[in-house]
């Protein structure tokens, strides 16, 4: 079930603000608010859609393209094609999903340590 009032539908709704780098009819994209690396961004799909599972069942054909190329269309914005970057996104309770909105982190500007710390 999502929830409308996560953040990022706030974002969506522009009922508060965000650092925007991309947006287009199917995705925004925008720094994370509490960076976890020297460039982190997040791209997001404008439907409501909880995570990475319901997206991939729910979503329309041009959403998900759309998604992907997004994607890579802010890895170009960011200047971080050539360096290289890490694409993930949480889903659930062992996920570590903590926004219940589906959204893909684009950490980079530093080399990254391990793929999983435990
Ligand atoms: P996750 O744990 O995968 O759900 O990640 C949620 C991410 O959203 C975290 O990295 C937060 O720092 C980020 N975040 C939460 N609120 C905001 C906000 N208002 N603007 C930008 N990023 C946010």
């Amino acid at each position: 079930m999502y929830d409308e009032n996560n953040i990022f539908a706030k974002i969506l709704r522009g009922e508060i603000p965000c650092n925007k780098i991309y947006e287009d009819q199917f995705v925004l994209a925008f720094k994370d608010i509490n960076p976890q690396t020297k460039i982190h961004a997040l791209v997001i799909p404008k439907g409501a859609y909880v995570d990475l599972d319901d997206f991939s069942k729910k979503a329309k054909n041009e959403e998900i393209e759309a998604l992907v190329r997004a994607i890579g269309k802010v890895a170009d914005i960011l200047g971080i094609v050539e360096s290289g970057f890490r694409c993930l996104t949480n889903k659930g309770h062992n996920g570590g999903q903590e926004v219940p909105h589906l959204h893909f982190h684009i950490f980079a500007g530093e080399k990254l340590g391990r793929m999983i710390n435990r």
